[in-house]
């Protein structure tokens, strides 16, 4: 079947881009090898502004357990002991996931009280190649160290601190490698479904297209910054890395809610609910996007803003999709397998980004799985709209071949019907179909009566069959109504033509029909148009003529032609002659 076939060479396409493109990250994954162990803060605090190393050490606020994270404060303490590099390469480096902040000042606290101090801000950092995360270089640690206390100000995220660590070299630590095959694999699916997304809208021209194709989009790009994939072909600002990810999560949220809306079958959604979706994409675009760009002003709220405003997306989604499954959506039913890992994902996601439960940062690689089996599927989806736009295309255009032959058929003998031939009349005259022969069955009457409508039916069809067999190129065939049928004949001898196929009838009703007590005979009136291109005769006009001639060989005895010659230039009255045939 086509739909498999589609899917095994999409799937196919994808394994080869995907080892392609994986081929140089895991190489940069080789340089791993020979990891350092990293340190984590034993404890931390939140605390204003305002308070200084010296209140730190006097009067310690310290929470030491992985509780009471929080990011929307002045200013995040972290504490490290030299307990847990002892016998260890000493500390040269510190790193965390990216976020914002303002600045990280780094005391180095010596036994005999020496300390010092370095403080660095945001552009100070250097996010690297290993997930989402940027280093900075640490003041010197000795092996009289006896902490180090990390001062963060205005941090703009809880995973900047939860994921804090320190280790010899950043570069080759013990970090929960987030693995970069893995989103060098999910880019890869991602590029396919952009190039399907082109090739649909092509054909489809459909909006939801184009919507998807932005999807796509907004995930490669949380993809590559999310990931920190992006620090392996640039080197990125933390303020820049910080912001795309959100932000492009954000955009990709709130187009999915508006491709919901186009993409739904108008049947499965009712248009309050349509509204309400178009609603929430805007409001996602607009609102999480805007506590994506983590301003200097909505520090105190911006991590938890971000992640709430989420939430009638996540419950209008949610009930659109369950009133669309309840309506019997097909596409529903595709969008809601598409969507069910992201929004797990996500959800795990959001906990973890409010600081509500901490786990190590290869989490994230169940989001970026869910994005990739998102687009696949919801690009299977597409496909599937696609076939089934052509299949009803197709079926249209059968129904209307259809509808066609039946109003301009007879049903009966499948000849030309009246309607057909009065609405091509005028373009068969100009094409040169100059005779109009009128035929009428003989007391036609009398064999219904006779044998039934049965066979009277039976020897219509023999009669039309007579006719069809006697006519060409040049001659065409309808049956007007009852036993009455038209012959229009151009070219050379039409009147014998015509003559011949009248005489065929009997015979042919004759082999066709047996059992008759008499011959079925028919009666013809012609009418012959000379220059016929150059003068137009209207159908009404040709009939009337006809049925006159035809009314004079049923007086005259029936089974004959009776027939005139129309000559259009000529003043004196046509020339009327009669002619006996039987
Ligand atoms: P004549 O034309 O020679 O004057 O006599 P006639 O008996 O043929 O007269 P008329 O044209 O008035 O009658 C036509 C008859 O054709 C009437 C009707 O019973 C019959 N007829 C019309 N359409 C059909 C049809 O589709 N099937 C059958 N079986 N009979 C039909
Ligand atoms: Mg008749
Ligand atoms: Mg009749």
């Amino acid at each position: 079947m086509g739909r498999l076939r589609l899917l095994i060479r999409l799937c196919t396409a994808i394994l080869l881009l995907a080892i392609f493109v994986a081929r140089p990250a895991a190489a940069a994954d080789d340089a791993a090898d020979g990891a350092l162990p990293s340190f984590a803060p034993v404890c931390h605090a939140s605390t204003g502004a305002d308070r200084t190393l010296q209140d730190m050490l006097t009067q310690p606020v310290w929470t030491c357990s992985a509780k009471g994270w929080q990011s929307g404060v002045p200013a995040a303490w972290l504490r490290f002991d030299s307990g847990s590099w002892q016998g260890e390469e000493l500390p040269r480096q510190f790193f965390s996931r990216v976020a914002r902040f303002e600045t990280i000042t780094f005391h180095a606290v010596d036994r005999d009280g020496t300390t010092r101090s370095l403080r660095l801000t945001e552009a100070d950092g250097m996010p690297f190649a290993a997930g989402p995360v940027f280093g900075m270089a640490l003041p010197r640690i000795t092996p009289d160290t006896a902490m180090l206390l990390v001062r963060i100000e205005a941090p703009h995220s809880v995973p900047l601190l939860t994921e804090a660590r320190i280790t010899h070299d950043s570069r080759r630590a013990q970090w929960p490698q987030i693995s970069l095959v893995l989103l060098a694999f999910v880019m890869g699916m991602l590029v396919l479904p952009l190039l399907f997304d082109i090739s649909f809208f092509l054909v489809l021209r459909d909006r939801f297209v184009v919507l998807h194709a932005g999807i796509v989009g907004a995930m490669m790009t949380y993809v590559l910054f999310a990931g920190g994939l992006v620090s392996t072909i640039a080197s990125v600002p933390i303020a820049v890395m910080a912001v795309m990810a959100p932000l492009s999560y954000a955009f990709g949220g709130g187009l999915s809610a508006l491709f919901l809306a186009h993409f739904l079958e108008h049947g499965a959604q009712s248009r309050l609910m349509r509204r309400l979706t178009l609603a929430t994409g805007y409001f996602t675009i607009a609102v999480p996007g805007f506590f994506a760009l983590q301003l200097d002003m909505t520090q105190p709220f911006d991590d938890w803003a971000y992640f709430v405003t989420y939430i009638p997306f996540i419950v209008v989604i949610t009930a659109a999709l369950i009133e669309a499954l309840v309506h019997g959506s097909r596409s529903a039913r595709f969008i809601a397998v598409a969507w069910a890992p992201i929004i797990i994902a996500s959800v795990e996601r959001l906990l973890r980004g409010l600081g509500w439960h901490v786990a190590p940062q290869s989490f994230d690689q169940m989001l970026y799985v869910a994005v990739g089996i998102e687009v696949i599927v919801i690009s299977l989806a597409i496909a599937d709209r696609f076939l089934a736009l052509r299949h009803e295309r197709d079926a249209a255009l059968t129904e209307a071949r259809m509808l066609e032959q039946i109003s301009t058929r007879d049903s009966l003998t499948g000849l030309m019907n009246r309607r057909a031939i009065e609405a091509r009349f005028d373009e068969l005259v100009a094409q040169g179909f100059d005779t109009f022969a009128l035929v009428d069955l003989d007391r036609f009457k009398a064999i219904n009566d006779l044998h039934g409508h049965q066979v009277g039916d039976a020897a219509l069809v023999a009669c039309a069959d007579a006719i069809r067999a006697g006519t060409d190129r040049d001659s065409i065939a309808v049956r007007l109504g009852g036993e009455e049928f038209v012959v229009l004949l151009r070219g050379e001898r039409t009147l014998e033509r015509a003559e011949a196929l009248r005489q065929a009838i009997t015979m042919r009703v004759s082999k066709q029909v047996p059992g008759l007590d008499l011959p079925v005979t028919a009666s013809m009136g012609v009418v012959m148009l000379s220059e016929a291109r150059r003068h137009k005769m209207a159908f009404a006009e040709f009939y009337a003529r006809a049925d006159a001639l035809m009314y004079e060989a049923k007086a005259s005895g029936r089974n004959r032609l009776a027939y005139e010659r129309l000559t259009v230039f000529t003043k004196a009255p046509p020339e009327r002659k009669r002619e006996r045939a039987a």
